[in-house]
């Protein structure tokens, strides 16, 4: 199929009516999709008004800017005040609050904090400057990926170093459903972040909780299509692991980027933003990398327990699913993509920032 086709009004307009005739014997479906760039094709092609009201479409816990703690972000700037060194990280990473400041507003305190693009950039940075840079390393596979690539194959200047709160997909939304805080009947797969790790890692979720699990791209043909496949495995009583993002993805994953995370990283839990720590879900640096782990090299406090939001500000909801973004008091009141009190609203991958920009204050 020619790209344009995965856009194709038409065919947009047969999938919905395919999932409307199909949804019917259904009394209520939850399907939940765990990526950024999921929400903002939904939003942007106004995709959920398509379904019928019997079929929730859910953005859960898919991006990396609303699960990274605000403890991490508060022993990152409370370490970069005192301490002469430079922050890198990326412009979203810069307006999400911590407890009381965002890297951006810290700025005012003393924090020497630069944005960059990726790590290329950040390694620039740090052979220009005379002092220790750290980089706040965000994200998903994605870009755990990539990163680790990077310090396989270069030169790294001896004042950079990373502070990891990088997180492993698969591995969160297991857990979170055996804790039982996601109320789903389906999962949609995030399409960019499975080239890394592969769809074998859903199996289990696939198969411990009866969840049929469909990977897909990001345009209207391919999250309604996922919708259908989902749907067709309800209607034949199956629970599987399906691709529908075949034109990219592989069952396998790319197994290079594989092997770079697993020279790199181990798999450690990790603290999700208004979530607590969930076991397995990050990526930490080897020991054989400890000279590269800022929190280890520059001994940066940090207490594990769990942390709370802003006041008032209902992220953990909206990511577990439980209520949508218009649900939240300050939506649009006080929380808008220019004031962002919650992370949600923060990044174009947020599920806030993603129901205002289309809907705006409703
Ligand atoms: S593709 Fe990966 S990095 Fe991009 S939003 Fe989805 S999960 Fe996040
Ligand atoms: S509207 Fe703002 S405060 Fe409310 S959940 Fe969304 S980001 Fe958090």
């Amino acid at each position: 199929m020619q790209w344009s086709k995965f856009k194709d009004k038409d065919l947009v307009l047969s999938l919905a009516h395919g999932i409307k005739q199909k949804a019917k014997k259904f009394d209520r479906l939850r399907i939940m999709h765990v990526c950024g760039t999921h929400e903002n094709a939904i939003a942007r092609y106004a995709l959920r008004d398509l379904l019928p009201n019997n079929i929730k479409l859910l953005a859960g816990p898919g991006c990396p800017v609303c699960v990274t703690s605000s403890k991490d972000i508060d022993a990152i700037i409370n370490y970069g005040i005192k301490n002469d060194c430079t922050i890198l990280t990326f412009g979203d990473m810069l307006r999400v609050k911590g407890s009381a400041y965002s890297l951006l507003s810290a700025s005012k305190l003393g924090l020497y904090v630069k944005m960059v693009y990726g790590l290329d950039e950040a390694i620039y940075y740090a052979k220009q400057a005379k002092k220790d840079a750290i980089f706040f390393s965000v994200g998903f596979e994605t870009t755990a990926a990539p990163v680790a690539s990077i310090i396989k194959s270069v030169n790294l200047p001896e004042n950079l170093s990373f502070f990891s709160v990088h997180k492993y997909t698969p591995n969160g939304v297991l857990e979170l459903l055996k804790a039982g805080k996601l109320n789903i009947d389906a999962l949609i797969l995030p399409g960019h972040a499975s080239i890394v790790s592969g769809l074998a890692p859903y199996e289990k979720v696939a198969s411990s909780f009866n969840l049929p699990c469909v990977a897909a791209g990001f345009e209207p043909v391919d999250v309604l299509g996922a919708i259908l496949m989902i749907i067709n495995q309800l209607e034949d009583n199956i629970c599987k692991v399906e691709n529908e993002y075949e034109r990219l993805l592989n069952y396998e994953g790319n197994k290079l980027a594989q092997k770079a995370l697993n020279d790199i990283f181990d798999i450690t839990d990790s603290i999700w933003r208004g979530l607590g720590i969930i076991k397995n879900s990050g990526f930490e640096f080897k020991k054989t990398y400890n000279y590269l782990n800022a929190k280890l090299k520059f001994n940066i406090p940090f207490s594990d327990s769990y942390t709370e939001e802003q006041k008032g500000c209902r992220c953990a909801e909206v990511i577990l699913g439980t209520i949508e973004p218009p649900q939240c008091p300050m939506y649009a009141k006080i929380c808008n993509p220019h004031n962002p009190v919650g992370p949600c609203m923060v990044s174009d991958e947020g599920t806030c920032r993603n129901w205002w920009e289309v809907k705006g204050d409703i």
